[in-house]
Order: C-alpha cells, then structure tokens, then sequence
C-alpha cells in the first residue's frame, strides 16, 4: 500500500505526544486480505506520518470487530513486555472498497518509552499497598495475578502494577494502580460501584425533607435551602464515563456539562451541575418506576436514553420537543430542573409522546397532556411529601406563586368539564386542573400503582386529537383489560361528576 498524500487528509493531533491520535478524512487505496492484513499494510506505509514504533504494537492478534459497513481492527501496544495501559492503535476499514478512512493512535511514541524508568518496588509490596488502600470492615483478597504495566502520566511512563482487590465490606472490587518507582497508589476505583453514581437532590423538593424550611423570606426573596433539604441519592446505570450519561437518561445536551471521574456528583443548588443532576436523577426514576409498572422487555417504552438540556434557557420555561425527542429545562427564576415535579411533569409529555405521537393536538388533548404531568408528578411524590404540599405540585418551582402553599398547579380542582375553555386564549395548563383533578379522584379510588397503571395503559388507545370523553372511555377499557373492570363502577362515578362523557 502507498502512503497517504500528504494533503489528503486531516490530524487531530496529540495532547501529551508530538504524534497525530487521528488521521482522518481520507480514504487510503483500496487493501487486499483480511482486515488484519490491511491494516498491517496501512501502518507500514504511514508510520511515519503516525510516529509508531511498529514493532511496539503487539501486531500478532489484534482485536477485531465488525461493523456493518466496516471493520476496525485494534492493536494493544507493548514495550519490554509489558502492555502500555491504554494504548491502542485502531484502524478502521470500510467493507464494501477496503479503504482505510480512519486511524486512531495513543501509542506511546519511542522516545517517551525509552525514558520510562523500570519499577523497584515488587509484586509483594504492591499488593500489600493496594489491600491496605481499599481496607473496608470485612476481608480483603486479591483477584487474579497481578500486573506490571507502564501507566501514562503525560510525557512519562510510569511502570505500575495493577492489582484487583476484593472486599466483603462494604462490598467492592477495586483496580488499584500502584507505582512501582514511588510505591504511590495512582488510581483506585471500585469496579462494581463504577456503574452506580452519587449525587444529592430535592425529592421532590427541599420542603420535603426539611418541613421547617420555607422557600421565601419576609422580603420575598428565595431561600438558600438547608443542608437537611437535601436527599443523597444513588445515580443508578451510568456508562462511567465520567458524564451523566445513563442507560435511562442523558444529559449531554446540556452546555459546559459536569464531570467526575469518580462518578461523584453531590453539589450544592447554587452549583451549575445540580440542574444535571436533578434532572438525570428524577427521569432515570420515571423510567425505573415505569419499569415496575411492568414496562420492561419487549414492552418497554423509552428504547434509547432520553436527552436532556439541564440548562437549555434563560426563561422560566422548560419543554419536551416531540420533534426532537428532547427535554429542555430553563433557568427563570428557580431553576425548573431543581424541581422533581417539574421533571417529572415534562417527563409526562415525553411519555406521552413515546406511546401515541404528536399528543396533544387538540385543545382538549393539550390540556389532557398538562393534567396527565401533574397527575404523573403528583402521584410518584405524594408519599415523600408533608400533609400541605400532597395536593399540589411544583412548589419549588413555583415558590414565588400564588396560594398556600406556594405551587405552580394544584390536583384538587373542583372544576367540571362545563368551565372548560373551549376559546382560542385558552390556556391549556387551567383546562388541565380539571383532568388532572379527576385523575386524582381515579387514584384515591383504585390506589396509586393500579391508577398509575391503568392511566398509563389508557394512552396506547389514544391519538394526538383526543378528547376528554375518549380518554375516560381508555381508561375504563384498561381497567377491564388490566383488572377485568373491576373498578368500572367508581370510575363511571368520577366521570359523570366531573361532566366527562358519554363512558357508554
Ligand atoms: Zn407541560
């Protein structure tokens, strides 16, 4: 194979390293052989441009994966032995022409490996470091035989052993690496804990866990919550890259996000990141309590993690793009993510959404979306929350409101279908009290989970144009699908005082 043309393609090049971690934007000529054979090719012919020693990449086996439209072929680079931690070379080929069009080099140049100094300190007296860092209440053991690496430290190699370490408890398994010139632990994480993350939020809001504590003072002006406001909280299937990037939830729309290489995320409210957080918190619970209701497997709801902006405006707005499929919380005022009603309340379109595109279409269906929110907050939270605030939500959010206490929406409206605003100023959020109140009656009548469930069940049947009756018609052939129409009688109750109808 022929080397690139020099103008053929871009160099991202290197942080620590003179030498490029990617060569991209070109295609090479095409290869013949397999994709290992290729690659060798490809390296031979640029490992000048790349600055790899080649004889460093233990080139024998290589690691190979294959795409759909293409193969990406990996080495692990060595030197006297031993594997350098996280150096890779990877080359990546298209299927179809094998063309290489993409490389991607962490490699240790030559120069930074023949100044690495070897280690002194002994297998024995680098696991005897390593027990001793992670000593817990139990017993510690050590897993597997340990290794002697090199660490990259910047322009340096450190030469490092990599020790496994069990412990019974608090239960753990830690990789700890020990530098074997100084005897320094230079990293030690919790290998199963890697997955969980920690962070402190308002469940859902600081008057929740402080009862003494009151949003606004004399003056009117928002209080700085009480340390005692805030709950610790696990931060459940992060992918540990440091981000609030989860299985469930991800907040990588959100500008300047945080990061912790620890997975650490427990802040104060006045910090940037406790908007993440909150955020990431409550949908990934959404989505977990979702889960409980029996939406799992095949009949899971949300495919891919949903994306969030923590912080995504000035305004005291927040919304869900059905376009985009996106959350967005704005900074007006309390910043509306801090809120876990409001979360969860925007999460309710984006279930919405999820099960029937484009809810909400119609003034009727725009304002069955605003109750279903606050019916879908109200009721994940109630039990967390004192006797004042059961009956209302988002009482952080809105801490400068109207009413006792303070709240953006209440669940106990007396309203009937008969004040409905059917005008073109109506404002969907006041139409919604009066279904978001007879959701509420629906669940003191069936119980939170058996209401929760057939409400959320209701919408399968549903469309974007929905109307009041349709949705109390969904709700009662859920109940008959889910529990035989057992509640058929309480439910045509609640309807027929609220005006909703005809249910037959
Ligand atoms: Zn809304």
């Amino acid at each position: 194979m022929k080397p690139l043309d020099t103008r053929s393609f871009k160099i991202v090049p290197g942080r620590y390293y003179d030498t490029p971690t990617e060569l991209w934007g070109f295609r090479s000529e095409p290869g013949s052989g397999t994709p290992e054979v290729i690659a060798h090719a490809f390296l031979d012919a640029n490992r000048n441009t790349l600055g790899i020693d080649l004889t460093t990449l233990a080139r024998k086996r290589p690691r190979i994966i294959h795409g759909l439209g293409a193969n990406h072929v990996i080495f692990q680079q060595r030197w006297q032995g031993l594997r350098v931690h996280r150096a890779y070379v990877t080359v990546h080929i298209a299927a179809h022409d094998k063309r290489v069009y993409l490389v991607k080099s962490r490699a240790a140049p030559r120069d930074v490996l023949e100044a690495a100094r070897e280690g002194r300190i002994g297998e024995d007296r680098a696991t005897r470091i390593a027990a001793a860092r992670v000593r817990g209440h139990g017993r510690t053991r050590i897993v597997g035989a340990p290794e002697l690496m090199w660490f990259p430290a910047r322009r340096l190699l450190h030469p490092a052993w990599r020790v496994r370490v069990h412990r019974t408890k608090p239960r753990a398994e830690f990789i700890v690496y020990v530098n074997a010139e100084s005897g320094a632990v230079i990293q030690a994480y919790d290998n199963l804990a890697a997955l969980t993350g920690r962070g402190r939020v308002f469940v859902p809001n600081p008057m929740a866990r402080d009862h003494a504590f009151v949003p606004l003072d004399d003056r009117g002006r928002v209080q700085r919550p009480t340390q005692a406001a805030y709950v610790e909280v696990p931060l459940a299937r992060l992918k540990g890259n440091g981000h609030l990037d989860g299985a469930r939830a991800t907040t990588r729309l959100t500008a300047k996000r945080i990061r912790s290489a620890n997975n650490d995320f427990r802040m104060d409210w006045n910090r940037k990141g406790f908007e993440e957080v909150s955020s990431y918190y409550h949908v990934d619970r959404a989505i977990a309590y979702l889960e409980e209701l029996g939406y799992t497997g095949s009949r899971r709801i949300f495919v891919k993690a949903l994306q969030i902006d923590a912080r995504g405006t000035r305004e005291d707005n927040s919304w869900y793009s059905p376009g985009e499929r996106t959350l967005t919380f704005g900074l007006g005022d309390i910043d509306d993510a801090e809120d876990g009603e409001t979360v969860f309340h925007e999460f309710g379109h984006a279930l919405q959404d999820a099960i029937c595109p484009d809810f909400g279409q119609s003034l009727e269906a725009a304002a069955m979306g605003e109750g279903f929110g606050d019916y879908w907050a109200g009721s994940y939270f109630e039990a967390k929350k004192p006797q004042p605030y059961r009956l209302t939500v988002m009482s952080w959010d809105g801490a400068y409101g109207v009413g006792v206490p303070p709240c953006v929406r209440r669940l106990d409206s007396p309203h009937t279908y008969e004040t409905f605003d059917h005008s073109s100023k109506a404002d969907e959020h006041v139409n919604g009290e009066i279904w978001s109140a007879t959701l509420w009656e629906v669940r003191a009548a069936l119980h939170r989970k058996v209401a929760d469930r057939v409400i959320v069940d209701s919408h399968f049947q549903l469309d974007g144009f929905t109307t009041f009756a349709r949705g109390a018609r969904a709700i009662l052939d859920a109940d008959r699908n889910l529990n035989r129409g057992r509640h058929e009688t309480a439910l045509k109750r609640i309807f027929h005082r609220r005006g909703i109808g005809p249910v037959e």
